[in-house]
This record gives C-alpha cells, structure tokens and sequence, in this order.
C-alpha cells in the first residue's frame, strides 16, 4: 500500500504554484479585475491555492481567442485532428499516476479510485474519440441526372462547456474529446470547487493544441458561467450540473436558439430479486458488493445508486450481510491507497449532506449504519468525512426524492415486479439503474422497463466510452459518450450541386 505526499510538499509527485489564472489563446493569463478565490481540499480542510476568479470580461477574452483558433482548427484533417488527441492521451497516460494524486487531493476522492477509473478512462476517451473521428465520412446522393447532393459534417465552431466537482478530469473529458475531435474550439468553465486539477491537465498538453482552440476560465456559476452560457458567441452549450441550474441554462440558450446538452441529477434505484440469495455463492457476493457502490466516490455520482430496493422474501437475511458488507468501506486519508472512501468534495457539500441526514431521522427514517459525520484523526480532523449510511423508510420520504449527493442509501422493500417497477420509475430522475437477478428474462423485461438512460444488469458503474450515457426525464437532454458525439457538435450541412 501507498500513502501519497500531500500536493506541494518536498515528496509529492505533484508541484503547486501559490495562484493560477485562467489559460486563454494559449497563455496563462490574470482575470481582469484581478480577483482571486482560494481553491481547498476537503482531505484537511485547508486552502492549498488560490484560483482566477473568472467574470464576463474574462469570457469575452476567451471567446475571442476561441474564435480566433476555431477556423483553422476546423479546417485540419481528420488524421491530424486525431493524431493530436493520441497524444493527449499519451500524455495524460504517463502522468497517470501525478494527475490522479492531485485530482484526490482536490476533490477528496480515494487514490485508488482515480488510479484505477477516472484517469485511465480519462485516457480511454481521448483515444476513442481519435479512432471513431476517422470512421466518419460523408456521403452523397443523387437528386436527379444532373443534381447531385452532398452531406459533410461541419463544426458548429466555438462551444461552452460547464462542468461539475465530482469527477473534474474525466467530466473535462468527457465534454473536450468529442467537442475537439468535431472540430470545434471550446471555451471550458471548470466547477469553482474543483479547478486546479483541469488546470494540471492543461498544463501538461497546452503545447499540443492550437493556442485558442481550448480555452479555460474559473469562477464561479452566475459570474463566469452565465455570461458563458447565455453568449451569442457560442454555438453550442454543454452543461452536467444539477437539474436546478440545468434549468437555467436551458433559458439562457433559448435566447440564442443555440442546442444543449444537459447531464443531470439523478435518484437511482438499485433492484435485489429474491433469486440473489438463492446461495450464498460468488454471484451473491457480487450483489452485496453491487449493494455498497452508493458510496462509491463518497456518493457523488450521479448515478449513485441512492435508492435499494430488495424483495420483500429475502429482506430480512439479505438486509444485515448487506449492511456488514457496507460496515467494511474503508473510509480514510483519501492518498492512503488501502482508504476505499474518501472526503466530500467541499464543505457545502457536507454540510447538505448532514442536512439530509436530519431530515431523514425527521422522516422517521430508521438509521442502520452510519448517520454522522465522521471526525478522522491528526491533519485530517477538518476534512469532510461522512459515514455511510443507511435509512430504511419508504420511496415517498424526502431521502427518497432528492438527490443528496452524498454515502446516503435509501432503502424499501417490494412485493414483486411491478411494485419494484413502480417504485424505481417513481422519481423525478430517470439517469441509471441497477437490478440484481440470476433469471435472464427477468434481467431483460425489467431493465427494459425501467425509465432510465443506463440500466446496470448483475453489474454497476461501468462507463465505457463506446456506451452513449444520458438521462430521461429531468436527468438530463442528450447523450455524452458514444460516437453519436460527433454529431452533437457538428452541423449536417447538406449542397446541392446540378451539373
Ligand atoms: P451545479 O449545477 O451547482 O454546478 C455545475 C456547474 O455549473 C459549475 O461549474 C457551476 O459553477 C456552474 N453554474 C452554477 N450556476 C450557474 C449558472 N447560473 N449559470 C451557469 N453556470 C452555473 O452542480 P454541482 O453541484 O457542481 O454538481 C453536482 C450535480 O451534477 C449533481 O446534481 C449531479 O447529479 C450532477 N452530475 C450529473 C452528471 C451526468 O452525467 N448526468 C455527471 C456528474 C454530475
């Protein structure tokens, strides 16, 4: 086992400067009221440096620079637009190990987790979106013996991008890969709480894009991001927030009839059929660890599966292994490699959690594990440590309805399918599922019905980049993921020539 030094200090593998500004046109520059705002880890709770606090003159500068690289990056060719993105993920790949260090030490989430998922798909998306950008090809047609028509893909041009704190690599990603391989420039606006460790990426691959062509400016929502987001000089904006502020964005983009792309929030529910326990075998053992990926990335997942359902014949054995199983998370200094859980990303975030944890024994929610905060020992006392925890209760009680975002399971029972049917589809989510079951009719019929994006079958939290991942409902509008991407950020342009 590892423990990682601390960011900035003598061992670590990751440098710190004591302020970063925002990257536009290719340069490292200062926000233009020369404001600043102090970036904190959730690990201690301490300020480890300070952050551009980004305004709409900033924007304004970055959608220049934007407009001023998105021709003549628009115009590459395919082989050279891809061959860039293989060397970003080259890049990131042998920093692997630097960048996933710093992206725990920002956002509080466990070293083994951005060592083993988010950077390495981070890397994966690159490389995706570089091979399926030289599959596309346009076509034509014939409209008469003299008039032939032809369809090209053609960027939109210059596109915003606003993302959130719970995974800032790999939702970075997720958002420049495919906008980039389609020809646009971008203008990102990473999440105030989690900036610095985009800010370590760009520094790493700055000299292998078009100065302009990725353009990145902090702050905070209202003042950086909306003047983004409502700007006639973008064509594109692409959002993954909460549904509240989806709402808004959604607004803004109206007055300027420009398409978005809305990734959500989410309820999910998790679905254990009785046949689970038909033995305790290898299978079942996969449920019960299915059963603790609520708490994966300390519940801030959007398709955290917040809500179990388990069949009302096995709940009572089922129930306490599942809750032993969940006593075993690990939580601890989120550097350590051996800590399975880590910190909150910030103290908002904690402090809404414990919000919830009130108003869920308010509810008459039973707690059967966990239910405070946890106080860890030594530097780590001020960090943003939650237990897991489990309520029992029922699907029409707060915790059951709201997004929390934090190690808080819900947990009910159900009779038979079409209660657990009924149940899972009552929410106003519909962004993943999961469901457990030894019978593969029962896997298909219900995964089919239930009104999600992504359905998990004897499986959870799997995001390969070829799968198109999105939400019904007020989840979200549109698709990340998948080479459809490509056609998200370009136009369908159709000439018409006759001869
Ligand atoms: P948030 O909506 O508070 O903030 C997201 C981003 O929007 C931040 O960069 C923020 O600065 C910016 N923002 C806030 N107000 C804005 C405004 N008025 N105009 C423009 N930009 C504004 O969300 P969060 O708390 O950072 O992230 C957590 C949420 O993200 C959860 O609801 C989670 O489910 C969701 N999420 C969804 C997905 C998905 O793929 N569906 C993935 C990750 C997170």
């Amino acid at each position: 086992m590892t423990v990682y030094a601390p960011p900035g200090t003598a061992d670590s593998l990751v440098s710190v400067q004591s302020r970063y500004g925002h990257f536009i046109g290719g340069n490292w520059v200062e926000p233009k009221k020369g404001q600043y705002f102090e970036n904190i880890s959730p690990v201690n709770g301490k300020p480890f440096c300070e952050v551009g606090r980004g305004t709409a003159e900033d924007i304004e500068a970055a959608l220049d620079a934007a407009h001023a690289a998105a021709p003549a990056w628009g115009r590459t060719s395919l082989a050279e637009r891809s061959l860039v993105l293989n060397k970003i993920a080259d890049r990131l790949e042998d920093n692997l190990e630097m960048l996933a260090v710093a992206e725990s030490w920002e956002n509080g989430k466990a070293v083994r987790e951005t060592l083993a998922a988010d950077l390495p798909l981070a890397v994966d998306h690159f490389r995706y979106f570089a091979g399926v950008l030289r599959g596309q090809e346009g076509s034509s047609s014939e409209i008469d013996e003299n008039t032939v028509a032809y369809h090209f893909h053609e960027p939109l041009g210059v596109v915003g991008q606003i993302i959130p704190w719970n995974f800032p690599i790999l939702m970075a990603t997720w958002k420049l890969a495919p906008a980039l391989a389609a020809g646009n420039a971008v203008v990102l606006k990473p999440a105030e709480q989690t900036p610095w460790s985009i800010l370590k990426v760009i520094e790493l691959i700055a000299d292998l894009l078009p100065a302009g062509v990725v353009n990145v400016v902090n702050g905070f929502g209202v003042e950086a991001g909306k003047p983004l987001a409502s700007s006639s000089r973008i064509a594109k904006i692409a959002f993954t927030g909460e549904t509240t502020t989806g709402r808004l964005i959604m607004q803004y983009a109206s007055q300027n009839i420009i398409p978005v792309t809305l990734e959500l929030g989410g309820k999910s529910p998790n679905l254990f059929f009785e046949d689970v326990l038909a033995e305790r075998d290898a299978f079942y053992d996969k449920a019960l660890e299915g059963f603790t990926m609520f708490a994966l990335n300390q519940g801030e997942v959007c398709t955290c599966p917040s809500r179990a359902l388990v069949q009302r014949s096995i709940y009572s054995d089922f129930v306490p292994d599942a809750v032993a199983r969940v006593d075993k998370i690990v939580q601890g200094n989120p550097l350590d490699t051996a800590t399975t859980m880590g910190a909150q990303a910030s103290n908002d975030q904690l402090e809404k959690i414990l919000s919830y944890l009130d108003i869920g024994r308010q509810e008459g929610a039973k707690v059967l594990t966990g239910g405070e905060r946890n106080v860890l020992e030594g530097d780590l006392a001020e960090g943003y440590y939650v237990a897991p925890t489990i309520f029992e209760g029922n699907n029409a009680m707060r915790i059951f309805q709201e997004e929390i975002f934090g190690p808080v399971l819900s947990l009910t029972s159900f009779d038979d399918e079409a209660d657990a049917l009924k149940t899972a589809n009552d929410t106003l989510y519909g962004l993943g599922a999961g469901l457990w079951t030894r019978d593969g009719s029962r896997a298909y019929r219900v995964g089919r019905s239930i009104k999600a994006g992504r359905v998990w079958t004897n499986c959870y939290h799997q995001y390969p980049a070829h799968a198109a991942f999105g939400g019904y409902k007020q989840s979200g509008i549109g698709r990340e993921n998948h080479k459809m991407m490509l056609d998200h950020y370009q136009q369908a342009k159709n000439l018409q020539v006759s001869y």
